[in-house]
């Protein structure tokens, strides 16, 4: 079931407003920037996402094919949602689910998670390892 959680990064700058069911899945991924983050995400649509605070505050990163805006904080450096746009699935938004600030520790714990092998490109499998993920 879909429930409406807040996310902030650490100093509060940018706050948002989003609709998940967390079990409906995560992922975890092994790419460069996954793997130095510790990214724990989650996707969601853009009607599912209301940004309520920091798009001044707010600046981003990209590389590569540069598909996915993978934003943060200007003043605390946490990243707490990127978005990005494909041809097959149109735009949707990231969410860090370590950066809701409502989300019940059992919630987390019970979530599906998703091992993706991005640093490969292979993004229809798992890596071999996940446990340092
Ligand atoms: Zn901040």
């Amino acid at each position: 079931m879909k429930k409406t959680y807040i996310g902030s990064c650490h100093c509060g700058a940018v706050r948002y407003e989003a609709d998940i069911d967390l079990s409906q899945g995560t992922f975890k991924c092994n790419c460069s920037i996954c793997t130095k983050t510790r990214t724990w995400l989650t996707t969601v649509s853009p009607d599912a996402f209301r940004l309520l605070a920091g798009r001044a505050e707010s600046t981003e990163y990209q590389f590569n094919t540069q598909t996915i805006h993978h934003l943060f904080c200007k003043h605390c450096g946490v990243r707490s949602f990127g978005w990005g746009d494909t041809p097959e699935g149109g735009k949707f938004y990231a969410v860090h689910v370590t950066c809701l600030d409502d989300v019940e520790i059992d919630e987390l714990v019970s979530a599906p998670i998703t091992y993706i092998d991005g640093r490969n490109d292979n993004f229809q499998s798992s890596p071999v390892e996940t446990r340092h993920l």
